[in-house]
């Protein structure tokens, strides 16, 4: 869409680590199937691409958050992954039509559901989302004694599988996990023979008892660390990077930016890029974010503003900084999870706010 002569600012998305990443979870399985959750146009990263990528690769089961996600990636691939299963995490049943034209997997989330479900579409596969702790969506811990008592409920149901989530499975301190696990295993006694999904990214390295039949990573896919306080053992996905549109001569004492809250305190060289936290480059890194040209870090100086975000580029060498020339705000010595520290918030927010104003570059091959 944009052109990498027009616009401030270069996505890289690099699909062959992407696969690569997929390829080394599902590695770490020992042959459970392994999902991807592409949601949010796979995190903000492009839902098709990445699908019909991870589709060469092998993976057939895809899990995207709303109806209309779903439609969109069952068209994209309509040609290269016909036998694509696409299960939708957030349906509501009013649309029941929509999802079986489509053929969309949808969770069902309460008895009604089911209800609904099987005197509809019995023939249709269903997933059944059990609530083991999140208190979001699923089935409750009252309904699933309704469920005990009245096994008859769920009979005719074309099962696709049982599915619950965990809340806390980057955190192996908490007793959570093992909770969660106890009450997931406790609901599938209800559902002898079915298939069964419980692990995101983080739960995949929780340990085998948590693996189930099909795990359902999606951040550990784009990079994100699925073992915060260990080393990654995932490859980076994308690199972001922002054009520099001028660069300044400076002398102290000098302010930059709105609020005026940086003061140049000696001479030297601010370059300004054109990216800013409309493009989801988030204003909480104001004076708190860095990037990188070359090897060479630039501290964020200044407020970001709207389009704009300033660096100190005093200790680069000058041959290096002109404009036109490319500061890595997300790259290989300033990975994702680095600048959602920087910040304050998490790597999904800030793979997920990405905007549509930057180049989206994509890397097919080694
Ligand atoms: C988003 C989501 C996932 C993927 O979680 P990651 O932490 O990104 O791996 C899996 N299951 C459900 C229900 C989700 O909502």
């Amino acid at each position: 869409m944009n052109s990498s002569e027009t616009s401030t600012g270069i996505l890289t998305i690099d699909l062959v680590k992407l696969t690569a990443n997929w390829q080394q979870l599902k590695s770490r399985l020992n042959g459970a199937d392994c999902a991807a959750v592409i949601k949010a146009e796979a995190y903000g990263l492009g839902a098709a691409r990445a699908a019909i990528q991870l589709c060469k690769a092998g993976c057939k089961e895809f899990f995207v958050a709303i109806i209309d996600e779903g439609i969109y990636l069952r068209k994209a691939l309509s040609d290269s992954c016909v036998d694509a299963k696409i299960h939708i995490l957030g349906g509501h049943m009013l649309t029941g039509q929509v999802l079986v034209e489509h053929n969309l997997i949808p969770l069902l989330n309460s008895l009604e559901d089911i209800k609904y479900w099987l005197e509809k579409y019995p023939q249709a596969p269903a997933d059944i989302h059990i609530d083991t702790g999140m208190t979001r969506l699923g089935l409750s811990p009252k309904e699933l004694k309704t469920l005990k008592k009245e096994p008859g409920r769920t009979i005719g149901l074309n099962i696709s599988h049982i599915i619950s989530h965990l809340a806390c499975s980057e955190d192996t301190k908490t007793g959570m996990n093992l909770d969660q696990l106890e009450k997931f295993k406790k609901a599938l006694t209800l559902f002898p023979g079915c298939k069964t999904s419980l692990a995101n990214s983080s739960g995949i390295f929780l340990g085998e008892e948590y693996h189930f039949n099909l795990a359902r990573p999606g951040g550990a896919l784009y990079g994100i660390n699925p073992t915060p306080g260990k080393p990654n053992p995932m490859h980076q996905v994308i690199k972001l990077q922002g054009k520099i549109l001028q660069v300044r001569e400076v002398n102290a004492p000098q302010c930059v930016g709105y609020g005026a809250t940086y003061k140049i305190k000696k001479k030297g060289r601010i370059a300004t890029v054109g990216v800013g936290y409309a493009d989801g480059y988030h204003r909480s890194l104001s004076n708190n974010g860095f990037g990188f040209l070359g090897n060479i870090c630039v501290p964020l100086v200044g407020r970001v503003s709207m389009d704009l975000t300033t660096f100190d580029v005093s200790n680069v060498p000058r041959h290096l900084v002109y404009p036109g020339a490319l500061i890595d705000l997300i790259g290989p010595m300033n990975p994702v999870d680095d600048i959602a520290k920087a910040a304050c918030t998490s790597a999904y927010e800030l793979l997920t706010s990405l905007g549509p104003r930057f180049q989206r570059v994509f890397r097919e091959n080694s």
